[in-house]
């Protein structure tokens, strides 16, 4: 049994079964023990890869669609530039370097990068060491400086923990994560039924409930309406509020039980769209999309980005970028081919006009 495993058997026997909600911020998030906390999860070596860690093609896009937001906006200076969860820093690095074809908008933004995770912090020093920019770093947005703010979150909204229902007899009933009689973790269900879901459905039906991240949304877009700017979200995840039960651990590129080794797998859960997009739009902002990843970026002109990448590149760079493309706007594959199950939202200021790449 790891250490983490320990430490929250031991908070179950003597406070009772805990949420998922919670079971799930600690396995990411635990101070010590905490799967971000202690590594860097990322490449072939790690337990998964991300668009910006496949190409630079897909930092670039992202990095001309955003300077496009900031001139939509009326160049506001000074404006933030804000990445929520960067990872390596490889996306905030590829935006950094495509804007130096907008000098207008390098010199009007501070870059801010908000991350929970020491390890993750110093990769992310390390790549930024010689960005166009400076970066500042924070672990809660609330900490970053006023003003118009342009903020990019690429993975980081399926990180944020998720409360489960499970619909019985009774009710809905939230599912707990508790100990069996030799001490192992287990899913269980709440004594109680909770009593804001009256939602019709068959006994056994899961319900998601990702009330942090409508809480990050919120709070998002109510600083986006009051003082300018747009978030751009990427992540996987569906379109419509739906039954079911997303949650998964991967470690390896596996899946994996995600009650065996806590801390030691990714824990991840599909994004609502349809909830942010409710929660953002009852602060008053714009919505653009969501959209599939293939679309933005191939609207973005991806295409055209791979051709130029090509011309100066070698035959094996070559094949590198096609299956760069590939993987990025590909849709047939879902465990393979990102282009369909990810997805990109915007959200705005309710005065931004509509935004290449969103245009269908
Ligand atoms: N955007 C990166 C990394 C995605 S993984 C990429 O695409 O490669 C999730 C990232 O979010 C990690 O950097 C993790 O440490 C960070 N993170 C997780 N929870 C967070 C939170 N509540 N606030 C800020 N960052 C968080």
């Amino acid at each position: 049994m790891n250490a983490l495993k320990q430490e929250i058997a031991a908070t179950i026997a003597h406070d009772g079964p805990m949420s998922l909600e919670r079971y799930m911020s600690l396995c990411l998030g635990h101070p010590r023990y905490g799967y971000y906390m202690t590594r860097d999860p990322f490449g072939p070596g790690g337990d998964f890869v991300t668009a910006p860690e496949i190409s630079q093609m897909f930092g670039e896009l992202v990095g001309v669609w955003t300077s496009e937001a900031w001139r939509a906006c009326g160049s506001p200076a000074p404006a933030r530039l804000i990445e929520l969860g960067p990872g390596r820093g490889t996306l905030m690095s590829d935006v950094l370097r495509v804007s130096r074809i907008s000098p207008d908008f390098l010199e009007a933004i501070s870059v801010h990068l908000v991350e929970t995770s020491p390890a993750l912090r110093l990769v992310q020093e390390e790549t930024l060491a010689n960005a166009a920019k400076p970066a500042r770093w924070s672990t809660d947005l609330a900490q970053t400086p006023h003003g118009p703010a342009f903020i990019l979150a690429n993975e980081l909204f399926d990180a944020l923990p998720v409360r489960h229902f499970v619909k019985t007899i009774q009710g809905w009933r939230e599912r707990l994560v508790g100990l069996n009689v030799t001490g192992e973790l287990v899913f269980g269900l709440s004594d109680q039924v909770e009593p804001s879901l009256t939602a019709p459905a068959r006994e056994g039906s899961i319900i998601e409930v990702n009330a942090v991240a409508q809480r990050l949304m919120s709070e998002i877009a109510a600083r986006l309406v009051r003082e300018g700017g747009a978030i751009l979200i990427i992540d996987y995840g569906y379109l419509e509020t739906s039954l079911g039960d997303s949650l998964q651990a991967v470690s390896r590129h596996e899946y994996v039980d995600p009650l065996a080794a806590p801390g030691e797998a990714d824990l991840t859960a599909h994004v609502d769209f349809a909830a942010l997009a409710r929660a953002a739009r009852a602060q008053g902002a714009k919505v653009m999309g969501p959209v599939t990843q293939a679309h933005f970026l191939l609207q973005l002109g991806i295409e055209r980005r791979a051709q130029s990448l090509m011309k100066k590149a070698t035959p094996e760079q070559s094949q590198e970028i096609i299956d760069a493309f590939d993987r990025l706007v590909g849709t047939q594959d879902p465990r393979r081919h990102m282009g369909a199950l990810f997805k990109v939202m915007a959200v705005t200021h309710p005065d931004m006009p509509d935004m290449p790449g969103f245009i269908v």
